[in-house]
């Protein structure tokens, strides 16, 4: 990843570059004036270029007209102090965003913004508005900061395309629309999508004070009154998703093994306990790796660590999909297989076991075969604690008749 700095004044290029070569690991170009930056332009393709407005070669900020309308490429512009016509002059260009340089936490703004705008090519954003002015518009602001943007015209088509798009981030909606109003479209995601599952920031331009209070209350995770100005909109949106990340990181650190990133056993008993009255088939797979201590024992427990990342990996990839993968402790894994009985899950583990057995996990020290015992039970009108219990005799038994094998009720 490529940037370029276009700045006279040596002093601010060489924070900046340094900055963002330390933080973000990207390439730094620096241009002290128009003409350099316009020979560097034609040589290289840049991620984002960071342009002073005034250079001794031009003014006005020449240098942004062209970068965005002959290369292409996002700029964000660096200001001494902006009067309000030239920070609407700006605005209207398609810039990024503008930055004060009197500023000591610039520079570091500069490096969050950078950082953000390469995340967004991966951020789905959905826009729902029944006007196309509006929607337009909102899509305009969102590409200037590379998000994906799909477009939905009143709440029944936003429905439908998160329903064929579950990685949607972020819902931007309007309240007036036809079919299906913001705040019953948001009710209705609420109900299967949670807070880390997705944000949504609402968008009106009724009078109505209450508005903004409604769409929090019934789920939405921002608001925002038109008609707004461009930079109060990407705040906002930079905010919603920063909480986004945050929420979904603390989801992940309390659901989530730290070594292996399967689901921990908190996780697995909270999803699979059941509720009152449930009768749908739940099967569980009781792992638990043979001879493991001889693994760490032999290699290290470096080694062991990455046995268990791997045979962590394969059954995500084996099982993931469609069923819950968690460790249970140590080097013990269990696996949910909701909907399936127990002789459909033993035939699946088997050929797993086999998968397992034809291919060597490769570590730093060499290529080790690993293989495991399994005890499959389905739950019957029992508590999940209880099934469980009766996997790990079945666990048990296996080790005993000689490890290497799934044994099932
Ligand atoms: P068996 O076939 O009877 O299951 O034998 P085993 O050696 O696999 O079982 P045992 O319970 O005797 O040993 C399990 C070992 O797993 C002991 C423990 O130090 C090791 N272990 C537990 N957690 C971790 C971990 O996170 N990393 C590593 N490297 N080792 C771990
Ligand atoms: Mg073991
Ligand atoms: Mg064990």
């Amino acid at each position: 990843m490529r940037i370029l700095i276009v700045e006279d004044s040596t002093t601010v290029s060489k924070i900046l570059k340094h900055l963002i070569m330390q933080e973000l690991g990207y390439q730094v170009d620096v241009a002290p004036d128009m003409s350099s930056a316009l020979a560097l332009l034609e040589q290289h393709k840049y991620f984002v270029v960071v342009a002073d407005l005034n250079l001794p070669d031009a003014s006005n900020g020449d240098i942004v007209r062209l970068v965005l309308s002959s290369y292409k490429t996002p700029c964000i512009v660096l200001t001494s102090n902006l009067d309000a016509s030239q920070r609407r002059d700006i605005l209207k260009l398609g810039i990024v965003d503008y930055i004060p340089k009197d500023n000591r936490y610039s520079y570091q703004y500069v490096v969050k913004l950078i950082d953000r705008l390469y995340r967004n090519q991966q951020v789905k954003v959905l826009v729902a508005d029944d006007s196309v002015v509006s929607r337009k518009f909102v899509r305009m602001l969102l590409e200037h900061h590379l998000f994906q943007v799909i477009e939905a015209n009143d709440g029944e088509e936003a429905l439908a395309v998160l329903a064929r798009e579950p990685d949607i981030q972020l819902l931007i909606t309007d309240y007036n629309m036809p079919k299906i109003d913001g705040v019953e479209l948001i009710l209705r995601i609420r109900e299967s999508y949670n807070r880390e599952d997705i944000a949504i920031i609402g968008l009106s331009n009724d009078n109505d004070e209450s508005l903004s209070a409604k769409f929090i209350k019934n789920g939405a995770d921002d608001f925002l009154q038109k008609p707004f100005v461009h930079e109060e909109f990407h705040c906002r949106v930079l905010n919603t998703l920063d909480s986004l990340d945050m929420m979904r990181n603390l989801w992940a650190k309390a659901n989530r093994d730290y070594l292996t990133k399967a689901y921990t056993r908190r996780y697995f008993f909270t999803e699979h306990n059941g509720k009152e009255g449930e009768v749908s088939t739940l099967s569980v797979a009781l792992i638990d790796l043979d001879f493991f201590k001889k693994i760490n024992d032999t290699h290290g427990h470096d080694v062991g660590d990455q046995v268990l990342v791997e045979f962590a990996q394969r059954l995500e990839n084996a099982f993931g999909a469609n069923f819950t993968v968690a460790r249970f402790g140590g080097e013990e894994f269990v696996v949910a297989f909701k909907g399936l009985d127990s002789t459909k899950t033993t035939t699946l583990m088997n050929k797993f076991r086999d998968q397992c057995e034809a291919n060597p996990i490769s570590t730093t020290a060499g290529d080790l075969t690993v293989s495991f015992s399994c005890g499959v039970t389905t739950k019957s009108n029992e508590s999940l604690d209880h099934a469980l219990h009766r996997a790990d005799e079945l666990l048990y038994q296996a080790k005993s008749a000689g490890r290497n094998q799934v044994i099932s009720q």
